[in-house]
């Protein structure tokens, strides 16, 4: 098999016992891209899985002087092979690389499973562009329920803004209309940058009756 993401042949080293035991051996990537990626050290912040931080990061002190809380938990470091496998999934359509990381997803989302788990959703027009939600992808190949709760209306796209603007955003999200809401979420979002979306998106759910809310996102 060739490695999803640079063609080289992934080497499979067969052990004996996993023939025997019929066991599966499924590295979709090869070794050398896998160790492009880093994952998030112990080294974190404690609110927001931001990397080399100890204590409280920077942005989690901005939530925190505004009232809000940060409970978020990410992977892996937005690093420049991240962001190359970012922009070719997202911003070229690549849906393949949707399996890249859903056993790590699987993993770490299975210890959530007290929580509803909720996508950020795409507006229409980015979904319509793209063909596919990322962040539900990601879900659907690791096999996990969620539950479609929220919309994203039409705005100027994220990236295209710097930091303080995106700070300062106006509500993205509306409820789905007639959804009935869980007492706990788990929102997942592919990549945690600032924490605006995902702030967003609590303020939304906690006015609507929701007791407890966390977060999830591959990249920080
Ligand atoms: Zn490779
Ligand atoms: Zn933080």
């Amino acid at each position: 098999m060739s490695c999803l993401l640079c063609s080289e042949l992934v080497q499979k080293n067969y052990r004996f016992l996993d023939i025997i035991l019929l066991k599966r051996i499924d590295s979709l990537i090869c070794s050398g891209c896998q160790s492009s990626f880093s994952r998030i050290s112990l080294d974190h912040c404690k609110q927001c899985f931001k990397e080399a931080v100890s204590g409280i990061c920077q942005d989690c002190l901005y939530w925190r002087n505004k009232g809000q809380t940060v409970s978020h938990q990410a992977l892996y470091v937005y690093n420049q092979a991240m962001k190359d496998y970012f922009s070719r999934y997202k911003f070229q359509g690549d849906y393949c690389l949707r399996s890249v990381f859903a056993k790590d997803i699987r993993v770490a989302l299975l210890a959530y499973r007290d929580y509803s788990l909720v996508p950020i959703p795409l507006s229409q027009i980015s979904l319509k562009e793209r063909g596919f939600n990322q962040v539900q992808a990601f879900l659907d190949e690791a096999k996990l329920p969620y539950h479609n709760l929220l919309e994203k209306r039409a705005s100027e796209k994220q990236s295209s803004k710097d930091r303080q603007s995106r700070l300062a955003t106006q509500q993205l999200f509306t409820l789905k209309a007639r959804a009935k809401l869980p007492q706990k979420i788990c929102l997942v979002d592919d990549i945690y940058t600032t924490g605006t979306t995902i702030q967003l998106a609590k303020q939304l759910l906690y006015e609507n009756g929701v007791k407890t809310i966390v977060s999830f996102s591959l990249a920080r």
